[in-house]
């Protein structure tokens, strides 16, 4: 615990924008590499991982479609020069809500093949020209740049159908989108193909990829490390057992949520978007459906 407290110690963050409009906050997590997120004033989108060096800065996901000018200004900051790749993990609102406006400034959009399927079949998320990715992959593609080796390999059925997760295994940084929710409760996306043992299984390839230095981009939450996402994994686990129980016992939906067997983990995990009583109902219909 003590050499994790350290490395967090370690690295800095930055607030962006002298005029502190900016709603961006940046934290080198390795020489050259950033998290962004929001300053937790207003919701704008999930972690944002960033790349910048002296040939290309690729960015990983963008943001809310009404705060991608100012992630934009954000980069351009820290990177001085336009964005040349983003690379989406995933199809969510707060993930490319800003692709339209990063490839209108001439990024290449980069993603998984299911992730374009779903973009373009959502009025939602296929908002115009420049939308979807131009660039995809099956399995994993690798960029070569700035010196770094950006390893991108797709997750199974995980957060979505569509998961990404970027390996920077020099720099000893993953960014795994929302495959890591640190200390939250998970939004597992059942209906865009997500599933819990997809989840679990893409948390522990995380862990086993990783070592007790590596830091994570996380898609919600802080920069989380190993022994965080051991925990995330854990209380997972955990948590699915307990509802199996009561399942097994007979009760129904409500009668569950009624006794509340993740009660222990409210303080804990419990947040806005994805409450107890949420996680409550993912899990019951995980475990009930095919
Ligand atoms: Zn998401």
């Amino acid at each position: 615990m003590r050499k994790v407290a350290l490395l967090l110690l370690a690295i800095t963050s930055v607030v962006l924008a002298d005029d502190s409009q900016n709603p961006f906050i940046a934290t080198e997590v390795a020489p050259g590499i950033y998290m962004l997120a929001g300053d937790g004033k207003q919701f704008v989108g999930g972690g944002v991982g960033l790349l910048v060096g002296d040939e290309y800065v690729v960015l990983i996901d963008d943001v809310m479609e009404p705060t991608a000018a100012a992630l934009l200004d954000a980069v351009n900051e820290i990177a001085g020069r336009p964005i040349d790749f983003v690379i989406n993990t995933h199809a969510h609102g707060d993930h490319v809500g800003g692709n339209v406006t990063v490839a209108r400034n001439g990024a290449i959009i980069v993603a998984h093949d299911n992730l374009r399927k779903r973009m373009h079949a959502d009025p939602k998320l296929n908002t115009g020209p420049g939308a979807l990715p131009v660039i995809t992959f099956s399995e994993d593609v690798t960029f070569h740049v700035n010196d770094q080796e950006a390893f991108v390999f797709h997750v199974e059925n995980a957060h979505t159908d569509g998961d990404a997760v970027i390996h920077f295994r020099e720099a000893n940084v993953i960014s795994p989108g929302d495959v890591s929710f640190r200390g939250l409760f998970p939004f597992i996306d059942l209906d865009s193909g997500g599933s819990v043992d997809g989840f679990k299984a893409a948390l522990q390839r995380l862990i086993d990829i990783s070592d007790a230095d590596t830091l994570f981009i996380s898609g919600h939450g802080p920069v989380g490390t190993r022994v965080g996402l051991e925990q995330d994994l854990a209380m997972l686990i955990d948590a699915e057992a307990r509802v199996k129980a009561l399942l097994d016992d007979g009760m129904d939906e409500e009668q569950i949520v009624a006794a509340n067997p993740l009660a222990l983990y409210h303080d804990d995990y419990n947040w806005g978007f994805i409450t107890t009583e949420i996680m409550t109902r993912t899990l019951i219909r995980s475990l009930t459906t095919d």
